[in-house]
């Protein structure tokens, strides 16, 4: 890509400190949980990422450090050229206006105690405390209008709402200070299928007129593919492949990802009947504790010896997709 990324994320690291043996055994010496470790990736404006992998993957932990929710350990993440971890808390607050987010469980995410208005006007109060009372109402009645709720709904409390309404609220939050890139985590994962598809084109329709950069995190394959251009694929806390949509789905390079999508239901009768499902066995290995070599080893139907002795970063495969397996 020839345009200038506005998000380049280099090699980041969210560890933790955790007591050897659980807090009853304090003298027990600690451990590192390595719950992100070592993951890059550049995003450009207009373009959606999805991010994908099994829960305890890391997925939400890495958006939670680029936004400095969860302070990353090591890494850079460097926002319009500014390299955000080298920066000050004040750096930090400027770009929270362009960073937004959108939480997985719609109805938690919203104060029970303030009304949708309320809501939708917060991030006006705390990043725009210059703007009138009138242009913050003007501004929250037009994009409520733009997420598909009526101005009649403006002073009813979330609980009034269904899960699919609450989450055009948390839409029209994340969205009301024109941000450059919004952080989706798991944002349908609550929702009825028929709603998820629904908010899905609704976020199409806001990064189109919006040109917004999307991160889309989700934890099966299906979901991601109508949203993304690229998708990243997670697994305890590394990156296993990096890879335009089309490439990605047509010919997978790494067997995470070949598992994922075969987990996947084809509409078709008789494709899906014919099948081969690859079911990953085992569980997913603790982060404390990963496995040596390629951490996907213990599950992984092709494991050579050698898989236990080496490693390989995301390299690439072709013009398309990058692989962290040794064999591609
Ligand atoms: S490196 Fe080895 S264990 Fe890892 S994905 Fe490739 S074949 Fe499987």
């Amino acid at each position: 890509m020839s345009e200038q990324a506005i998000l380049s994320v280099r090699n980041i690291k969210v560890h933790f400190q955790v007591d050897g043996h659980g807090p009853q055994w304090p003298w027990t010496p600690k451990k590192v949980l390595k719950a992100v470790d070592g993951v890059s990736f550049d995003l450009y404006p207009g373009e959606t990422l999805g991010i994908v992998g099994e829960s305890g993957c890391g997925k939400s932990t890495l958006s939670r450090g680029i936004l400095n929710l969860i302070p990353a350990t090591e890494g850079e993440i460097v926002w319009m050229g500014k390299d955000l971890r080298k920066g000050s808390e004040s750096d930090w607050h400027k770009v929270r206006s362009d960073i937004q987010m959108i939480f997985q469980d719609p109805l938690a995410s919203l104060n029970p105690r303030m009304t949708i208005a309320q809501i939708i006007a917060e991030p006006l109060k705390t990043h725009r405390p210059g703007m009138s009372a009138a242009e913050v109402k003007d501004r929250v009645r037009k994009m409520m209008r733009r997420v598909g709720l009526t101005e009649q709904q403006i002073n009813r409390y979330p609980h009034e709402f269904s899960g699919g309404q609450c989450q055009r609220i948390g839409i029209a939050r994340a969205l009301i200070l024109e941000p450059k890139l919004v952080i989706c985590d798991e944002p349908v994962s609550a929702l009825d299928v028929s709603i998820q598809a629904q908010i899905i084109n609704l976020l199409k329709e806001l990064q189109r007129e919006m040109n917004l950069a999307l991160i889309f995190i989700a934890h099966d394959l299906a979901v991601v593919k109508h949203i993304s251009d690229r998708i990243l694929v997670m697994y305890l806390g590394r990156e296993m492949e990096l890879a335009q949509k089309k490439a990605l789905y047509d010919k997978p390079s790494h067997p995470y990802t070949r598992a994922l999508l075969s987990a996947i239901p084809i509409p078709d009768p008789e494709l899906e009947r014919n099948k081969v499902i690859q079911i990953l066995t085992g569980d997913l290995p603790s982060p404390i504790d990963p496995p040596s070599g390629c951490v996907f080893r213990t599950r992984c139907p092709l494991a050579e010896p050698r898989c236990a002795q080496e490693s390989i970063a995301l390299h690439r495969v072709d013009d398309d997709t990058q692989s962290s397996c040794l064999l591609v």
